[in-house]
């Protein structure tokens, strides 16, 4: 069964060694010592492989997946689908958030 799911532009990436596409959502950042390795090579995963650039003291996001799969310097500004993916711009809808009155 294939199901389309929806991932922030800003959590995908791109591994460095294999081009496989990947989403931050998949990695476990509870474990903060661990290595992230890529589900198709196995290869080390580094801040590269999510698009960022150090800048001054600063790990900045410079680069995005853009619609052709590819990297791009510009964030993408509408959602699309990419693969079983579908990549949205904004975070995700707010099912989760609690509901106040
Ligand atoms: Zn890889």
């Amino acid at each position: 069964m294939t199901t389309q799911r929806t991932v922030l532009v800003d959590s995908l990436g791109i591994c460095e060694h294999c081009d496989t596409l990947l989403t931050l959502t998949d990695m476990p950042v509870d474990a903060m010592n661990a290595e992230w390795r890529c589900a198709e090579c196995n290869g080390v995963l580094t801040y590269k492989s999510f698009g960022y650039e150090k800048v001054g003291d600063e790990w900045k996001k410079t680069q995005w997946v853009g619609e052709d799969g590819k990297w791009t310097r510009d964030r993408p500004i509408s959602g699309f689908e990419l693969g079983n993916w579908f990549v949205t711009i904004t975070a995700p809808p707010p099912i989760f958030r609690h509901i106040t009155t």
